[in-house]
């Protein structure tokens, strides 16, 4: 029985093969030289996978701060593995979404899917499985064998009945082809030449407790099986008892706590929206996405979880102590008295921005922040008055700048924000806010009320004007405060290189 379909399916008209762009993508992966520039290339050939390569780049799940404008660095922010990996979900999907031959229900189909792949990502991202790329392809293909079958023979499903049971189904398909379609979709994948990981996650998408939980490819395999149940629960019609259901599975599988199962369902019907416009498809109304949200909650309080919980508690004083421990090293990256990052923290960080900003041909911006007339603030108001405005300070600049940039203090009254990715234009933009945030902000010091105002320098290093090191940034930041407080403080004045022009400041 098995040849047959092996026979019928491998026919030229029944094998889904991997679409035209998704076979370049195989082949080019398998190439140990490949490179950025070849995938961009060969990406680039087909425009509709650029624009949802792009798309995919500078969407939230993966944005940086920098905001991909070609095809060339949405790969470099997405990676290689992950572009590969995701150039060839689009491409399986545009190649396979169509056709109605044995009576599968297509839309259907994909759209399950998509919220498995979904969900596999997210459940990935919680538990730090590594490669959630890897994952969202994995449960993507979770079920390419029904796709298979249902090609194999006219009306192959036409008898299933359309509420039979994951174990119904696969009886019916063991029954009529000899194998069911987590086996058929295995050999299929060995076929096309995909990594192991990814066909004997599919093998075993309906019997992942074989997987081992301990290891890496178990945890791997279990993730994209307890997807699978995830996006059933997702279009079941009795969602409730669906979702009662997947508690106790998430803990079998993967210990994922009622909390965290709760919190992938939640973020799985945010992002759904963005895989829907990803790939074109509908996957769930606002009306399902907020009934979700709402399930998700009520799935912290079904009965049969209650076991659950007492397992929870325990977890959970353990995770307190990795928590209290974070908290600790988080404590020594900060400055005591401001709570923005400590100077050798800062140090660090510039150094990795600089590198990556170098690397990577980005341009990064820094802004050297002094407080003008500190000293008289003191002076007249005493110390503790000048600890209270620093400090101040110090929450104002983290306020007006993006989570994405960074701010420390330098020392004294001085503060350095990083601002990655920014060229000068934007970054001059980011201090005016910091300044007008600065200048409006009344302190209260011993029921006098006071107002500051600071200068800031600022330097910007672009691929044209060159940074030798560092350093030679954070000098140049520093030279332009001295520009600011010398044109009369309270302004922002950037770093000009002067004559012999940019190659003095390399060395
Ligand atoms: P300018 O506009 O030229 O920058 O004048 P300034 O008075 O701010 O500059 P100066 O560098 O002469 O003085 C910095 C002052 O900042 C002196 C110092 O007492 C004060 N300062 C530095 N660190 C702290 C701190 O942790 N707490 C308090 N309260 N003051 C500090
Ligand atoms: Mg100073
Ligand atoms: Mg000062």
């Amino acid at each position: 029985m098995r040849q047959e379909i092996e026979a019928r399916l491998k026919g030229p008209i029944s094998l889904p093969s991997p679409p035209g762009v998704a076979q370049q993508i195989i082949e080019l992966a398998q190439d140990p030289e490949i490179d950025v520039g070849r995938i961009a290339e060969m990406i680039g050939k087909d425009p509709g996978l650029s624009a949802k390569i792009l798309r995919t780049a500078n969407s939230p799940i993966y944005a940086q701060r920098r905001r991909s404008q070609n095809l060339r660095q949405g790969v470099l922010v997405l990676g290689l593995n992950a572009t590969v990996t995701l150039a060839l979900s689009f491409s399986i999907i545009s190649g396979l979404r169509n056709g109605k031959k044995g009576g599968l229900d297509y839309a259907a189909f994909w759209r399950r899917t998509l919220l498995a792949a979904t969900a596999a990502r997210t459940a990935g991202e919680l538990i730090d499985v590594k490669q959630t790329e890897d994952l969202f392809l994995a449960a993507l293909l979770q079920d390419l064998g029904r796709l298979a079958l249902d090609r194999s023979r006219p009306g192959f499903y036409a008898e299933l009945p359309a509420e039979a049971s994951n174990a119904e189904l696969l009886s019916y398909e063991k029954t009529r082809a000899g194998d069911d379609h987590a086996a058929v979709g295995g050999w299929m994948l060995r076929n096309w030449n995909l990594p192991e990981h990814l066909c004997r996650a599919v093998e075993l998408s309906h019997q992942p407790e074989q997987a081992g939980t301990g290891t890496d490819s178990g945890r791997f395999i279990r993730c994209v099986a307890l997807a699978g149940e995830l996006a059933d629960m997702f279009v079941s019609a009795n969602r409730a008892s669906a979702m009662s259901r997947l508690g106790p599975r998430a803990m079998t599988l993967l210990g994922l706590r009622p909390a965290q199962l709760a919190e992938i369902i939640n973020v799985v019907a945010r992002r759904a929206a963005e895989t829907e416009q990803l790939f074109e498809m509908s996957l769930l109304d606002d009306h399902d996405a907020g009934l979700l949200t709402d399930q998700a909650r009520e799935i912290l309080a079904i009965r049969n979880l209650a076991a659950l919980n007492e397992i929870d508690d325990l977890r959970q004083s353990t995770d307190s102590l990795a928590a209290r421990t974070e908290a600790l090293e988080d404590a020594s990256r900060r400055d005591g008295l401001t709570g923005v990052f400590s100077r050798s923290c800062l140090d660090e960080r510039l150094a990795m921005e600089f590198d990556s900003a170098r690397r990577n041909g980005w341009p990064m911006s820094i802004a050297f922040v002094d407080l003008d007339h500190f000293k008289d603030v003191n002076d007249t108001h005493g110390h503790q008055a000048g600890d209270r405005v620093l400090r101040a300070t110090a929450q104002l600049l983290v306020q007006s700048v993006r989570e994405t940039d960074i701010v420390g203090r330098y020392g004294g009254e001085e503060f350095v924000i990083i601002f990655p990715g920014l060229n000068q234009e934007s970054a001059w933009h980011a201090c005016d806010r910091v300044l007008e945030a600065i200048r409006r902000t009344t302190h209260d010091v011993g029921g006098c009320m006071i107002t500051a105002t600071a200068s800031i320098g600022l330097a910007t290093h672009t691929s044209q004007i060159s940074f030798g090191g560092v350093s030679k940034l954070v000098h140049a930041a520093d030279m332009a405060v001295y520009s600011a407080k010398h044109n009369g403080r309270n302004r922002v004045e950037a770093f000009r290189p002067t004559a012999p022009g940019p190659t003095a400041l390399a060395g």
